[in-house]
């Protein structure tokens, strides 16, 4: 094998040219199929392998991480986040039992991460690979407080001990559904509640009727950041009705959370601390590279009965488990590293600064739709999505835009409309990229 120094030297380079390029190369790109090479058998060594990945695979590659890629949610990477992520491969730390100070480097960033959102200590939350698994591992613990409101262990007796499972929820997020499918509750259990007209958050009115239809207890997943149109549940409302109802709350909070950082915006998560259970991603607003996610319990109890691993070396949980107890995963990367050095590096200020810049950026873009003939926003540009219908065929415009290469949207369908989501949450996105965002997208429908 080649001398390392000159391995990590050429990547270097490799890696600032392409983040240097970041802003020029097309947002997105329709995937094309390429046969695949057959296995290297002897091998090329690494320059020339760093060569094949520049002219077979790395073309292909998608802006994402850039400015102007607003589909799903996506987040970019700060530089810090960027070298915590190098720094993570570079120690190599499996961040479970071991002699290593990286499980407290986790648990820190686990707590910085908890006063970001206005959580207190009675949260507390492990890293995992993204907001599927966080709402995975949350609604796994309320199905265990469900057995122990019942006198049963589910993580003993299975799910067939538990008897009927409600589970309540007004526009809950796809992963939702695939987290009742793989906790063996299913998919068909999710009793959506009706919404606020004209909104997508839950009407709490008919969340109350819902649950006094009940003759027992029920998960409720309340929605802090749909992702249509951004909205928001009443939380605190929400949680207000566990005083005469008995249900577990967990609140996804996947992008919505990063509310809590913005002083106009905190409003809209006002009572999360009141969730047993929270779900944040980090790959998308904290602007760390895939693959992050956090999520917090009150109930960590509940929480190692169903995921504790012990065997002939692994010691039984304590008082503060290891981290290979408390979520699927066992052996894993250290995935705080990246999240630890963004918030050393930038602060709570420095991300506010982000999140703001990005709602910033929304609110220009819908101000500049708004007063162009044709287009017309579903719904008020309450956070960092813009959710609209342009003139016209709305798949041909998306079609058009992502053809362009200057953006990428993601195509939606909200309340039986065709529409458009520009998502902002990279922390590299200027006004000037949003004056050419808009541009695109005018052009684009001007086109079809
Ligand atoms: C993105 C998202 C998820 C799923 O997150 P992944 O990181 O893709 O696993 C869940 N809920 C909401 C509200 C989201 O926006």
């Amino acid at each position: 094998m080649e001398p390392l120094p000159e391995v990590l030297e050429s990547t270097r380079r490799f890696a600032e040219r392409a983040l240097a390029g970041l802003g020029d190369r097309p947002v997105a790109h329709p995937p094309t199929s390429s046969a695949f090479a057959p296995l290297p058998v002897s091998g090329i060594g690494f320059d020339a392998a760093l060569a094949e990945f520049a002219r077979r695979w790395e073309p292909g590659f998608s802006g994402s991480a850039g400015p102007r890629y607003l589909g799903f949610v996506t987040g970019g990477t700060t530089p810090a986040a960027l070298a915590g992520d190098w720094l993570t491969s570079t120690f190599d730390q499996n961040a479970v039992a071991g002699e290593s100070s990286a499980t407290d480097l986790e648990r820190e960033a686990v707590r910085w991460l908890a006063t970001l959102f206005g959580l207190g200590p009675e949260h507390t939350g492990t890293f995992v690979t993204g907001a599927t698994m966080s709402n995975f591992v949350g609604l796994a613990i309320a199905r265990e407080w469900l057995g122990e409101s019942r006198g049963v262990s589910v993580a003993a007796s299975g799910v067939q001990a538990l008897g009927p499972i409600h589970v309540l929820s007004g526009t809950p997020h796809s992963t939702v559904h695939k987290a009742l499918s793989m906790l063996g509750i299913g998919r068909d259990q999710l009793r959506l509640v009706p919404t606020l007209p004209g909104r997508e958050a839950v009407d709490t009115t008919e969340l109350r009727r819902a649950l006094e239809s009940l003759d027992g207890p029920a998960v409720v997943v309340a929605n802090a950041g749909t992702v249509n149109t951004t909205d928001f549940d009443d939380l605190r409302a929400i949680a207000a009705l566990r005083t005469e109802f008995p249900f577990w709350l967990h609140v996804d909070a996947a992008f919505g959370g990063f509310a809590a950082l913005s002083p106009a915006h905190a409003h809209l998560v006002d009572g999360l601390a009141e969730a047993d259970s929270v779900c944040v991603d980090l790959h998308k607003w904290l602007n760390v590279p895939y693959d992050a996610a956090v999520q917090f319990t009150r109930r960590q109890d509940l929480q190692v009965r169903i995921f504790q691993n012990t065997g002939a070396y692994l010691p039984p949980p304590t008082e503060t488990p290891d981290l290979l107890h408390l979520t699927p995963e066992s052996s894993r990367r250290l995935r705080a590293l990246p999240t630890w050095f963004t918030l050393t590096a930038y602060g709570a200020e420095g991300h506010r600064a982000i999140v703001e810049q990005n709602t910033t950026n929304a609110q220009t873009l819908g101000n500049l739709l708004t007063t162009t003939p044709g287009f017309h926003l579903v719904a008020p540009v309450r956070l960092n999505v813009v959710c609209f219908t342009p003139p016209g065929d709305g798949a041909a415009v998306a079609r058009a835009i992502t053809e362009s290469g200057e953006t990428f949207l993601t195509p939606t369908v909200y309340q039986g409309v065709p529409a458009l989501r520009a998502a902002f949450s990279n922390w590299r996105t200027t006004p000037a990229d949003v004056e050419r965002v808009y541009r695109a997208i005018v052009e684009a429908a001007g086109s079809v």
